[in-house]
């Protein structure tokens, strides 16, 4: 929406708050791990988000199971997300934060590394917990409440990000920027082409504002409950709506919220077990699935998902179904597929990586890769990558992707590479 008119900001000498070795924009799943791997490997980071805590919409829409640690249905003998996928697990099960999903209702699930099964029940208060207790041991810095607003750019080359938070406005410089934002904010502001399915226009995911209730009987499961006695349903659908045009979104979010107790009562006329229910949360974010896909050097496609595809330069693994292939789940008939490295480099920017949700991939494709255990992978890939090329003063497009795939073997990722070696 605009008034057709317009006004010329003035131009402004801007602080600059840090020159790093690598900048995260956005800390859900993908930049979570980006900024653990990037410090690890001993990279000064910084990662900034606007919201006060890591996770984004596993947390921040309370999305409470992560899914797509192995193929959901056999053969399902190869683990395709490890690493720090692995880690988050881990950790969650010491704290005591892992419950029951909607995929696999037993109420013990293995937690032996290279054992984990396809999707975990979370608290996603605990992964708040986590994912903060992470990236802080790691070394990386943080920078909440802060906006992404623009990129600073040398020709094609991406240099810096400006924001926006309480301090004003401010610039940051880093010899790699990864954009984590799950809308390609970064990309898209550094002039990357990328798709977009919005509206009805073809088949897509659409959004979906999830809620908490408490007073449910002990131990009662229901569709879209992640954790005994804190269980989330899947509430008023938004969808699908265009989710990066600010009115769109508020629309969306006044619609749901809206609804969201006449959503309660109408599950409660056909559940008698939710009888008692209430509401006590919604997130602060509407649960948004899919926005913009950056145009990378390649782009993964169902086929290389069907097909069990391999890469040279693999990075990363996905073993899911196609949540609608052709209006059905389409489980896969392999273990899982490689996911490779040109699909986090927009072909037409550079200094950059993108890792998560927007990276360069076809809608079916997306449909399998993007969980939250896959995302958290291929964070991990371009966190390490970002690190290995500003210790070799090399961009993005230049890694020594030997180098790359052996630093990831040896931290715990599960490429496909070593397998096929054996
Ligand atoms: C309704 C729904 C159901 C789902 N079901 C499941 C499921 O059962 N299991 C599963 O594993 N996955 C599920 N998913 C998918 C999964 O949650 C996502 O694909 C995954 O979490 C995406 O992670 P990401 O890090 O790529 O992006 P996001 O989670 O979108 O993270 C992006 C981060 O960037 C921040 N950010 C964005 N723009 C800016 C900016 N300009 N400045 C600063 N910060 C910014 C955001 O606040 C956020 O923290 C579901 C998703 C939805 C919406």
């Amino acid at each position: 929406m605009s008034t057709g008119r317009t006004y010329v900001e003035p131009a402004k000498e801007l602080p600059v708050y840090g020159e790093y070795d690598v900048i995260i924009v956005g800390g859900g799943a993908a930049g979570f791990a980006a900024a653990v791997a990037a410090a690890r490997n001993g990279a000064k980071t910084l990662i900034i988000e606007r919201f006060p805590f890591f996770g984004g919409t596993a947390t921040a829409a309370i999305m409470p199971q992560i899914n797509g640690f192995r193929n959901e249905r056999e053969p399902d003998g190869l683990q395709t997300t490890r690493g720090i996928g692995e880690e988050v697990i881990l950790r969650l099960k010491e704290l005591g934060g892992l419950g029951i999903t909607t995929h696999n209702k037993q109420k013990v699930y293995p937690t032996a590394p290279g054992q984990l099964s396809f999707s975990y029940g979370v608290d996603t208060e605990k992964l708040k917990y986590v994912m903060l207790k992470m990236v802080t041991e790691a070394g990386a810095e943080v920078l909440f409440h802060t906006y992404f607003c623009d990129v600073i750019r040398e020709g094609r080359r991406v240099v810096g990000v400006i924001w926006e938070n309480k301090s004003g406005r401010q610039a940051a410089y880093a010899k790699v920027i990864i954009d984590a934002s799950g809308d390609g904010d970064v990309a898209i502001r550094a002039g990357a082409a990328y798709w977009q399915t919005v509206h009805d226009e073809a088949p897509r995911l659409i959004d979906i504002l999830i809620y908490k209730v408490a007073g449910l009987p002990n131990e009662h499961h229901v569709h879209g409950a992640g954790v005994y006695s804190a269980p989330c349903l899947w509430g008023p659908k938004a969808g699908p709506i265009n989710a990066v045009d600010a009115r769109e979104l508020t629309d969306a979010e006044i619609r749901t919220r809206l609804a969201v107790y006449e959503d309660l009562k109408a599950r409660k006329a056909h559940d008698p077990q939710l009888a008692d229910a209430e509401i006590v949360e919604t997130g602060p974010m509407l649960g948004i699935r899919q926005t913009r896909f950056i145009e990378g050097l390649y782009k993964i496609t169902a086929e290389d998902v069907l097909g069990g595809a391999r890469f040279e330069d693999s990075m990363a693994m996905a073993s899911k179904p196609i949540i609608h292939y052709y209006g059905y789940r389409r489980f896969l008939e392999h273990e899982g597929y490689e996911i490779p490295y040109r699909c986090m480099l927009p072909k037409d920017v550079d200094g950059m990586l993108v890792a998560g949700r927007c990276m360069s991939s076809d809608q079916p494709a997306f449909e399998s890769w993007r969980s939250i255990g896959p995302c958290m992978c291929l964070g991990q890939a371009a966190g390490t990558s970002a690190a290995l090329c500003a210790r070799a003063g090399v961009e993005p497009k230049q890694v020594d992707i030997k180098a790359l795939q052996r630093t990831l073997i040896e931290q715990g990722a599960e490429i496909g590479q070593g397998r096929r070696r054996e």
